[in-house]
């Protein structure tokens, strides 16, 4: 399953709920191993973060809230087909943030690329599998594309082929920006970071381009000011790359949580999210581990919603 919005969280957070709760009746050991074995596919940010979460729930959540399961048996793979984890990022953040997965439990498979997943096993590098009952995608997002842009070059990921001014090529009047936009230039050959700072700096860019061109003044090409990496992996366990400092460790994860902190909307989002946080790491818990809302393997949706 993929999980880009609010609503794909929640059905996560419940799919992992219910794989426990499945898992305290299952008498068939296999099936149980299945519903008990969780793989990341994509060690990039995504995947990286996710597959340090679910260890942070192996580690010290689930083993209070079921008892009467051996959470030991809980595996988490993480399978990447670059040679290292965070393949963007510094050799040093990667071999750190590879480091802390591992001392987290976390089993990574590098040089492995997934090839297939019938819903109750996983194939890689042609012939290994994993049984298991859930799949995390984190290997990328797939441009939504809207018919009628034939003339226009879609490259890998479904990005679309732009100027340096956002223009979609083979148009004189359709701009695409964010993760949909495959820009080339000088600094970033193979296209921009899709990130949120790509999609802000070009909407912002092309705003003002825009009333130039209609002003018929002249455009000014979109550069990109890199703000930086980061990426937590767990409690006290973060890497930072910044233009000229690298770091990782617990700085790094105060940094990461002092950054997200200050982007929430509103004095009252941020002092409720810092005062969780704050009882969050002294707790080890993460509140009650109610399903509040179903979710259906079969038709990918939450269990109520009309299919
Ligand atoms: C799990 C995850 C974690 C991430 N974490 C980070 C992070 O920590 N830091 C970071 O910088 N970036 C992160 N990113 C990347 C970041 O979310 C994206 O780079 C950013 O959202 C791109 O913005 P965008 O406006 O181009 O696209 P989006 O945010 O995807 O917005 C596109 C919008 O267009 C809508 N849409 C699509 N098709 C149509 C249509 N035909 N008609 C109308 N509307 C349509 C979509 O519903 C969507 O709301 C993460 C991404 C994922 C998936």
């Amino acid at each position: 399953m993929a999980m880009k919005t609010v609503p794909e969280a929640l059905n996560l957070r419940s799919l992992i709920l219910q794989n426990f709760e499945e898992a305290v009746s299952e008498t068939n050991p296999d099936k149980k191993e299945a519903l008990m074995n969780f793989v990341v596919v994509g060690a990039g940010p995504t995947g990286v973060e996710t597959a340090g979460a679910l260890s942070e729930l192996k580690n010290h959540v689930l083993p209070n809230d079921y008892p009467e399961l051996d959470i030991s048996k809980m595996n988490i793979y993480l399978i990447e087909g670059e040679p290292r984890v965070l393949a963007p990022f510094s050799t040093q953040a990667s071999a750190k943030a590879k480091e802390f997965l591992e001392k987290m439990g976390v089993k990574i498979f590098l040089h492995s690329r997934v090839n297939a997943y019938d819903g109750e096993k996983i194939t890689y590098n042609d012939i290994l599998t994993i049984p298991t009952k859930t799949v995390i995608w984190g290997a990328g997002v797939k441009g939504a594309l809207i018919p009628g842009l034939d003339n226009a070059e879609i490259v890998r990921g479904g990005r679309i082929k732009t100027n340096e001014i956002n223009l979609i090529q083979g148009f004189n009047n359709i701009f695409a920006i964010g993760d949909l936009a495959y820009m080339e230039t000088k600094d970033f050959p193979h296209g921009h970071p899709g990130v949120a700072q790509t999609a802000i700096q070009q909407g912002q860019q092309l705003g003002v381009n825009l009333i130039n061109i209609i002003n018929n003044k002249p455009t000014k090409p979109f550069w990109y000011f890199d703000k930086g990496s980061m990426a937590t992996i767990g409690r006290n366990k973060a890497v930072v790359d910044l233009k000229f400092w690298r770091f990782q460790g617990i700085f790094a994860w105060l940094t990461w949580m002092f950054i997200h902190l200050l982007f929430l909307v509103g004095f009252r989002n941020k002092l409720v999210t810092l005062i969780n946080w704050i009882v969050n790491y002294f707790s080890y818990d993460r509140g009650t581990s109610v399903i509040i809302r179903k979710f259906n393997r079969e038709t990918m949706k939450e269990a109520d919603a009309a299919v």
